[in-house]
């Protein structure tokens, strides 16, 4: 198994120590042929997501991402990175755009959007949550399914193969939501072995 890790701007290295924690090969990603060999998974770290909004237009990446993404190679975007593949942020088109989510940037205001919260994720068991100048999730499509919220707010989210949450897991040191999306991955192998 081979991750890649969005490596443009903001909190790739954290995810990478994640992974590497959980003993799976990283590949970072920071140009278009860095996605020429199979990966099997893809983090977008968070950030800033107007900046690498811009670095990913400017090296040419977006359609080579949105048409693995779409073929189904598993997504996991954190903050910045659910930003980027939401289909609509603060009402406009997002820029990947491949998650049928509307999102709304800096919801928790800009200067005092920082703070940590403990939360039951996709049903399972508690993780504690931190936030970043965070956005959250406003609505979401019959397909989605939520499997987070704090005060109400859907702050992480499913659609087929693309996870997203609006806090920074790789950030507690507890690789619990990397594991839940491993196994996105795994399942995503094993259904690519059954095709060939
Ligand atoms: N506020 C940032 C943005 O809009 C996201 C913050 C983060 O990724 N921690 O891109």
């Amino acid at each position: 198994m081979e991750i890649g890790v969005l490596a443009l701007q903001g909190a790739f290295i954290e995810h990478e120590m994640m992974l590497e924690k959980l003993g799976v090969s990283v590949r970072e990603i920071r140009q278009k042929k860095d996605l020429d060999s199979q990966l099997d998974g893809l983090i977008i770290p968070g950030g800033e997501s107007t900046v690498m909004g811009k670095l990913l237009v400017d090296l040419d990446l977006v359609d080579s991402l949105n048409e693995k993404i779409g073929k189904g190679l598993p997504a996991f975007g954190t903050c910045a990175g659910l930003i980027l593949l939401a289909k609509e942020v603060d009402g406009k088109p997002g820029l990947l755009g491949t998650m049928n989510i509307s999102a709304k940037r800096n919801a928790y205001g800009r200067q005092s959007g920082s703070f940590v919260a403990t939360e039951v994720f996709a049903y399972k068991r508690s993780v504690l949550m931190t936030f970043i100048r965070a956005p959250y999730i406003e609505s979401v499509d019959h397909s989605v399914e939520i499997l987070a919220r704090v005060d109400g707010n859907i702050v992480a989210a499913r659609e087929n193969n693309i996870l997203v949450t609006a806090f920074h897991p790789e950030l507690d040191g507890d690789t619990f939501v990397h594991e839940y999306f491993l196994d996105i991955v795994k399942k995503y192998i094993e259904s690519q072995k059954n095709e060939a």
